[in-house]
């Protein structure tokens, strides 16, 4: 069996088959990106209320693309089981929002896994990969390498793709060929072999933190140098353009990257027709759920009470998503249920409003972004262990994203019945004790569920009931 990377022009490929099938719709485009990429954009359902679904915003993160896809094959090959959810809704995915870092990250990984190499041997590419960037990640490892005359401030990950530069891109693109060119030639402190990672746009903005509200713009114009904090990155300065994290590009001023607008124009096209039910933004690594809206920056007037319904739709979301989603599977050693035990981790965690999607979560309805990978190591890490932890990525995503959009009438009413408990409740300005009460509601909800999905079961099997 070939390898189930899915480069640009395959990702591509399957899109126009799944198209073909006549299911999902291609509509017009979200634009193109600045060296003439389509920012595709499909369609499903028939319904009122409209939700997006987007992948690869980092360019890097390549099992969103893949999962995405996924998706709309399912609802493809499957129509019966999503007839309802399509009747109420009508989704947009896009696949690849940023298809400039989508192309320059898989190219760089085709490199090494051709696309015909059997997906045993791929594995094993990943796992050693995944591995390496693991160690990066260690004091240890971090110090031999600096010591090390050979490695030159290379990180192991960085190493694995050595002799993979710019050149690699062919002439097809060479628009983005160019303009890394003049990255690496203006900016030598790159590391050079750092395609793989590529996060950000062609441009070498990073898509998610080319927000205005992002507080690195003023450091960065004030011509402060500031390096990415993990240890795997350290050797990454994101005050220029670069694989991740650079949210604009100094010499030139501020700008809204192309994809930033696309995203954004989409998202607030919908809302004022008011249509926008909810944005789910996938990520790649962690198997984590982010839901709580961000400090509100000062710039932007929104009511308190706007933001407590926000908090509460958003978790409740959250904890009917990661309900559904585990890493694992099997019994342990103390006879525990490992899919009950690895379920997702939904963050609570205040933060500031620093990224395009903290806005957007502001601004718009049910927003959640979503890590699906448990392992780690982008672009190949989450490749590592495919029966494992790819196998139950893919899988439990699917089954939480179509039980959520399955009961999101239902538990949007809950939420807003929520809200109106909460907002009589004294402390309701104490996140964690409106969590709490959340919880309660939710486990009474999940309890009740549980009993009339067993109800429904005896109704269609009474003989076995009575
Ligand atoms: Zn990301």
């Amino acid at each position: 069996m070939k390898n189930n990377i899915l480069d640009y022009e395959l990702a591509e490929e399957i899109l126009q088959k799944i198209k073909e099938k006549g299911i999902i719709k291609e509509i017009e485009s979200l634009g193109k990106t600045e060296h003439g990429l389509l920012i595709r954009h499909y369609v499903v359902g028939t319904g009122n209320e409209d939700i997006v679904i987007t992948g690869a915003t980092h360019g890097s993160e390549i099992i969103t693309t893949d999962f995405v896809i996924r998706l709309m094959k399912n609802i493809s090959i499957k129509k019966e089981q999503w007839e309802d959810i399509l009747k109420n809704f009508k989704i947009h995915f896009i696949p690849i929002l940023n298809p400039e870092g989508y192309l320059i990250t898989t190219l760089a990984i085709r490199k090494l896994i051709p696309k015909d190499m059997p997906q045993v041997e791929a594995e094993k590419i990943c796992k050693r990969y995944y591995n390496l960037y693991k160690q990066d990640d260690t004091e240890e490892i971090a110090q031999q390498l600096e010591e090390h005359e050979e490695f030159k401030g290379l990180k192991r990950h960085q190493e694995m793709f050595k002799g993979i530069d710019y050149n690699i891109i062919p002439d097809k693109y060479k628009s983005i060929r160019d303009s890394l060119k003049e990255i690496f030639d203006k900016y030598p402190d790159l590391p050079r072999w750092c395609l793989h990672t590529w996060s950000a746009n062609g441009n070498g903005i990073d898509i998610q933190a080319n927000c205005k509200y992002n507080p690195k713009i003023s450091q960065i114009l004030q011509n402060e140098s500031i390096f990415m904090n993990s240890l795997r990155h350290n050797n990454i300065n994101i005050s220029h353009p670069g694989p991740i994290n650079c949210p604009f590009d100094k010499e030139k001023g501020f700008k809204t990257e192309n994809e930033t607008e696309a995203i954004s124009n989409l998202l607030e096209t919908l809302n004022k027709q008011g249509k926008l039910f909810a944005y789910i933004n996938y990520h790649s690594t962690g198997g984590f759920v982010f839901q709580r809206p961000p400090i509100v920056p000062d710039e932007l007037s929104i009511f308190q009470d706007e933001i407590l319904k926000k908090e509460i739709k958003n978790n409740m979301f959250a904890k009917l998503y990661s309900n559904k989603t585990y890493k694992n599977i099997g019994i342990d050693e103390n006879g525990n249920d490992k899919k009950q035990m690895s379920r997702y981790i939904i963050k609570t965690q205040s933060s500031n409003a620093t990224s395009s999607n903290d806005i957007f979560r502001i601004m718009y309805p049910i927003d959640l972004l979503i890590e699906l990978s448990g392992m780690g190591g982008n672009p190949i890490g989450p490749y590592g262990d495919i029966k494992g932890n790819y196998t139950n990525a893919i899988k439990s995503n699917l089954e939480a994203i179509k039980d959520t959009l399955k009961l999101a009438g239902i538990i949007k009413m809950i939420s807003e019945s929520t809200y109106k408990f909460i907002d009589k409740f004294k402390d309701k300005e104490n996140y964690s004790k409106v969590i709490e009460i959340q919880d309660m509601i939710f486990d009474e909800f999940i309890k009740r569920k549980k009993q009339l999905e067993i109800n429904l079961d005896c109704d269609e099997e009474s003989q076995y009931c009575r």
